[in-house]
C-alpha cells in the first residue's frame, strides 16, 4: 500500500457559502474534506496535514516558501510515496511552478483544488482529491516534475494555466494539451514533458514585476519600476515578442541599471522569438540584451525569473539558465 501525504492549504476546496455574506468563505477542515473522499483507503494510506485554509489570492511569496519548507520537511520525515497539496485555483499555477523549478525529487507532487465550493451542486473537491491521491500513488507519475490534477486531467505545473474563471476544466495546457488523464482510478500518460529546469534555492528574490504591453504604451511605468529598485521585469509583449517603439527607451534604461528584462507574449498560445527587426521588434529587443521566456504566461515567467535571480547574479548566467534548451546560444538564431 502506497503512503500518500495530503497537505491541506485552503482554496475553494475548503470553502462553503456563508448564509449571512451569501458568498464562499473558508470553512472545511482537511478531516471534513477527507471524509467525503470515500473508498480511497483501497488505493493508499493517507496522512493529512492542515497547513492553512486561506484563499489563494491571499498567497504571498513568503507563504509559498513556507509551504515549500513544510513540504520538504514532510517528505524528509514521513518518506511518502507521493504528496498531494490543495491550493486555491487563482494562484495555484504560480506555487506549483515554483515547486517544480526548485524541488528535486522523484516522488510525485500533485497540486489540486476545486472550482466549486462545498455548498454548490457538483462540488468537485472530493473527486479532484481522490484522483490526485491516485495520481500521487502511481509509479507512472514519478520523475515527471510537479503535476496539477483537476477534472480528471493531468497537466505539468510548468505548462498549465488557469484558462477559465468558472468551468470545471479550467486548468489546461495551451497548444500541447494535458500530459494524461485519470480514468476510473487508472492513471494514463500520453506524452512526457522533457524540457525542465530544477534548482534548489534557500531564499527567493521576490522583487520582480510584471508589465502587460498595450497599444501606444510608453516607458514611464518601466522607468518607475527601475527607479523603485526592482531587480527584474517581465514584459508580456505583443505576439512574437514585440513592443511599441516608445517602450524601447524604458527597456534600455532597465538593462543599463542591471535590471533583468524577460519578454513573453500576451498571446494565449505560442512562444516569443526574434522574428521582427523593426524598432521594438523581438530581434531588436534581443540584440539589446533581453531574455526570451518561451511560451510562459507572464505570471509564471515572473516566478522563473525570481528563481533564476535567487541562484545567479551574473546576467549571462541568468539568461543561460532561463533559456536552457529553449533558444540557441547564437543570437542569430533567437
Ligand atoms: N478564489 C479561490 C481561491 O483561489 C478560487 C478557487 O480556489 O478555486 O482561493
Amino acid at each position: 500500500m502506497k503512503k500518500i501525504i495530503v497537505i491541506f492549504n485552503g482554496g475553494t476546496i475548503s470553502m462553503k457559502v456563508d448564509p449571512k455574506i451569501k458568498a464562499a468563505v473558508p470553512s472545511l477542515t482537511g478531516e471534513e474534506i477527507m471524509h467525503m473522499v470515500t473508498g480511497i483507503e483501497k488505493h493508499a494510506e493517507v496522512i493529512s496535514y492542515n497547513f492553512s485554509s486561506f484563499p489563494s489570492p491571499h498567497m504571498t511569496l513568503e507563504k509559498m516558501m513556507e509551504l515549500r519548507a513544510f513540504t520538504l520537511k514532510v517528505i524528509q520525515d514521513d518518506q511518502p510515496d507521493g504528496v498531494v497539496i490543495t491550493h486555491g485555483t487563482d494562484t495555484l499555477e504560480e506555487t506549483a511552478f515554483l515547486f517544480d523549478l526548485t524541488i528535486d525529487t522523484e516522488i510525485p507532487i500533485v497540486f489540486t483544488g476545486a472550482m466549486r465550493s462545498g455548498s454548490e451542486l457538483g462540488y468537485d473537491g472530493p473527486s479532484n482529491l481522490a484522483q490526485s491521491i491516485v495520481t500521487a500513488s502511481s509509479k507512472e507519475s514519478r520523475n515527471r516534475g510537479v503535476l496539477v490534477c483537476l477534472n480528471g486531467e493531468l497537466n505539468a505545473a510548468q505548462e498549465v494555466t488557469k484558462t477559465n474563471s468558472l468551468s470545471l476544466n479550467a486548468f489546461r495546457t495551451p497548444t500541447f494539451g494535458p500530459l494524461g488523464i485519470v480514468d476510473n482510478n487508472r492513471v494514463i500518460y500520453y506524452r512526457s514533458n522533457d524540457i525542465r529546469q530544477v534548482h534548489d534555492i534557500d531564499h527567493l528574490v521576490s522583487n520582480v514585476e510584471l508589465v502587460k504591453t498595450v497599444a501606444g504604451m510608453d516607458s514611464s511605468y518601466l522607468k518607475f519600476l527601475v527607479d523603485k529598485g526592482t531587480k527584474g521585469i517581465v514584459i508580456e509583449a505583443f505576439g512574437r515578442g514585440n513592443v511599441p517603439p516608445q517602450m524601447v527607451e524604458g527597456i534600455r534604461y532597465a538593462l543599463s541599471q542591471k535590471v533583468h528584462v524577460v519578454i513573453v507574449s500576451r498571446c494565449y498560445e505560442g512562444r516569443v522569438f526574434g522574428s521582427y527587426g523593426y524598432e521594438g521588434g523581438g530581434k531588436h529587443l534581443r540584440n539589446m540584451g533581453v531574455i526570451f521566456g518561451d511560451a510562459l504566461p507572464g505570471q509564471k515567467a515572473r516566478i522563473k525569473l525570481m528563481v533564476a535571480l535567487s541562484i545567479y547574479d551574473d546576467p549571462e548566467d541568468v539568461r543561460e539558465w532561463f533559456e536552457k534548451d529553449l533558444y540557441l546560444e547564437d543570437s542569430d538564431n533567437a
